[in-house]
């Protein structure tokens, strides 16, 4: 038993949420060091973000929603209810056990809340940056049915004076050979 991975992962959301506890979210600390004092490598964290990716860049919900049913089949235990041995109040989980490893916590943490994020837009919860300079997946917050392209405002900024730019050249160009 890791009482101490357990209360951490109750309290930590996908996507580095702020919880309940109003307490920051996402810290280093948390991540560098397991339940057991375990050092955590990069490698399962990055192996389960890529199984979420064709989330974000499925087209549309349908899409969406069948990755996802594929992802929770194959790497997700069954929906269960725990408190971490009365360390929280009662709440959903769907890796396989309190004690399963970070990076599976991880993946089936981020599933649950992507199932439920489609559940109550009725939309693909997620997206993939439109910038060809960029990898990032995002997750838009707030309401507004236009689909988001960008991964932020400093992505979009610059996607829009590059396209800016091209404009101009492309413009000059036409100008050059009708004159
Ligand atoms: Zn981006």
């Amino acid at each position: 038993m890791h009482p101490r991975g357990g209360e951490e992962r109750a309290r930590q959301g996908a996507f580095g949420e702020r919880s309940r506890h109003g307490r920051p979210q996402g810290e280093r600390g948390d991540l560098d060091t397991g339940s057991g004092g375990e050092h955590l490598g990069a490698q399962p964290f990055r192996e389960a973000a890529g199984a979420l990716r064709p989330v974000f860049a499925a087209d549309g919900v349908d899409a969406a929603a069948l990755t996802l049913n594929a992802l929770l089949a194959e790497r997700t235990g069954p929906l269960r209810l725990t408190t971490h041995g009365g360390a929280s109040p009662w709440h959903p989980h769907v890796d396989r056990d309190d004690d399963a490893p970070w990076a599976e916590w991880f993946l089936a943490s981020s599933c649950l809340s992507l199932a439920v994020l489609l559940w109550d837009r009725g939309r693909a919860p997620g997206g993939v940056c439109a910038s060809a300079t960029c990898e990032d997946v995002f997750v838009p917050l707030g309401g507004g049915r236009e689909r988001r392209r960008y991964c932020s405002r400093r992505c979009a900024t610059r996607e829009r004076v590059a396209a800016h730019r091209r404009a101009g050249a492309a413009g000059s160009a036409q100008m050059s050979i009708t004159r």
